[in-house]
C-alpha cells in the first residue's frame, strides 16, 4: 500500500543510506525511513528525498507560567515565561507526566497556529521575559524552535529549552546556540533505567550535559523525577550527584521531583516526600551548592541558600517568592559570595499564576 505524502517543512540533519532509506540524524535513534514513513517521534518523517517536520508553526496551546515551574530557580527568578509545546517525543518513558501531548498522534489537537514572529510578539506584549519550549521535547521540532528563538532574540526575549537532552552532536550545536537557558531531564543514572523505561541511552544525555557546561554559555539546571523502586535508591542518587559534582561542578542546580502515577506506570505509588528530602541531603553531601525538592510543598527544600554562609537568598512557597537576599549583582547580601545564575537587580513579581493566552497566527 502506498504511504501518504507527508505535509511539512523541510528538516535538517539527515543522510541517504546505501539501501535507499533516509536516516534522521537529529537524535540517537537514527530512524531509517522509507518514503512516507514517520520516525519514532511521529512528527518528523520522510517525504521524497528528505525529512520534513510536520508540526512547524503548530502548537498545543500557549500559557504564561512562572519560570520556577520549568523548573529554573536561578534564571530570572519570579518572571513570567510564555510556554508552549507541539506534539510527539523521541523517548518512550513509561512514566511520562505529559503523555497527552508527547504521545499525541492526532495532530488535529495542535489547534494554535503561530509563526515565530507572532510568538515573540505575544511574549513581548504580555511582559514575558522568556519563551519556553516545553510540554514535549523541542529537540524533535528543532527547526521551529530555532526560528522562534531567533525571533525572540531580535526582540530582547530569552528562550528556555525543557528537554531530555537526547540529541546528536551536530544538531546539538545549532539547537543550543539559540537557547539562553535549559532544564535537562536526567531521568535516572543507570543504563538499565534508560533502556527499559525510556528506550534511550544514558551516555547520550550525559554528553549533552557535559557539552552544555564546557562548550556553551547556556544557563542550565537538571531535573530528576524520582520513581519509587526504579531510580530512587540512595546508591543511585549518590552516583548521580557525584557525577554532576565531578563533571559539571557544584553550581549546576539539581531538582529531585516527585513522581505521580501516570501513562503506563500506574502501579507505583507517588514519591514519598521523605525520599526527596533524602536525595537532597545526598546531593548536598556530595558538594553540590543548589539541590532542590520539587512537586511537593517544601519551603525549606525549595529555598536557595548561600553556599558560603548558609543564609537564605531566595525563599519560595510553591512558585511565590518570599525572601530576596541578593544584591544587584547576584551576590549574597550577608557575606558577598556570588550565587550562580542569571539574576536582575530585583525579583520578578509574577507569583504562581498560570495564564492561558492566544497567539495571533500569522504563519
Ligand atoms: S528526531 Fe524523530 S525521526 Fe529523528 S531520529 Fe529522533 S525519533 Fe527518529
Amino acid at each position: 500500500m502506498d504511504q501518504p505524502v507527508l505535509d511539512g517543512t523541510p528538516g535538517r540533519y539527515w543522510r541517504r543510506l546505501p539501501d535507499g532509506r533516509i536516516q534522521c540524524d537529529v537524535c540517537p535513534r537514527y530512524c531509517k525511513l522509507h518514503d512516507g514513513q514517520r520516525g519514532l517521534c511521529f512528527v518528523r518523517g520522510r517525504r521524497d528525498d528528505g525529512i520534513v517536520l510536520t508540526t512547524y508553526g503548530r502548537s498545543s496551546g500557549f500559557c504564561i507560567d512562572p519560570i520556577e515551574k520549568k523548573p529554573l530557580n536561578h534564571f530570572l527568578p519570579g518572571t513570567p515565561v510564555l510556554s508552549f509545546g507541539t506534539a510527539g517525543c523521541n523517548l518512550t518513558c513509561k512514566f511520562c507526566q505529559n503523555w497527552d501531548i508527547s504521545k499525541a498522534r492526532e495532530l488535529d489537537r495542535l489547534q494554535d497556529r503561530a509563526s515565530p514572529a507572532a510568538i515573540a510578539e505575544a511574549a513581548r506584549r504580555s511582559g514575558s521575559r522568556s519563551v519556553a519550549f516545553t510540554y514535549n521535547d523541542p529537540v524533535i521540532f528543532l527547526e521551529y524552535a530555532v526560528d522562534v528563538a531567533q525571533a525572540c532574540r531580535e526582540r530582547g526575549i530569552r528562550t528556555v529549552a525543557v528537554s531530555a537532552g537526547y540529541i546528536c552532536a551536530e544538531p546539538r550545536v545549532e539547537f543550543f546556540r539559540h537557547m539562553d537557558a535549559a532544564n535537562i531531564d536526567l531521568k535516572g543514572f543507570t543504563d538499565g533505567f534508560y533502556k527499559n523505561l525510556c528506550s534511550g541511552r544514558l551516555d547520550a544525555v550525559l554528553e549533552t550535559l557535559t557539552y552544555l557546561k564546557h562548550e556553551t554559555e547556556v544557563w542550565f539546571e537538571i531535573t530528576t523525577l524520582l520513581i519509587p523502586g526504579e531510580n530512587d535508591s540512595p546508591a543511585e542518587v549518590e552516583a548521580l550527584s557525584h557525577w554532576v559534582m565531578e563533571h559539571l561542578g557544584p553550581d549546576v542546580p539539581l531538582h529531585f521531583t516527585a513522581f505521580h502515577p501516570d501513562w503506563k506506570m500506574r502501579d507505583k505509588p507517588p514519591t514519598p516526600p521523605a525520599t526527596l528530602r533524602m536525595a537532597r541531603q545526598i546531593g548536598r553531601a556530595a558538594g553540590l551548592h543548589y539541590v532542590y525538592t520539587g512537586n511537593i510543598h517544601d519551603p525549606a527544600g525549595q529555598a536557595t541558600y548561600c553556599h558560603a554562609c548558609g543564609a537564605v537568598l531566595i525563599g519560595r512557597d510553591w512558585y511565590d517568592l518570599g525572601t530576596w537576599n541578593l544584591d544587584g549583582d547576584g551576590h549574597c547580601r550577608d557575606c558577598g559570595a556570588p550565587c550562580a545564575g542569571v539574576f536582575e537587580a530585583k525579583a520578578g513579581q509574577w507569583g504562581r499564576r498560570r495564564q492561558p493566552v492566544t497567539v495571533a497566527a500569522r504563519v
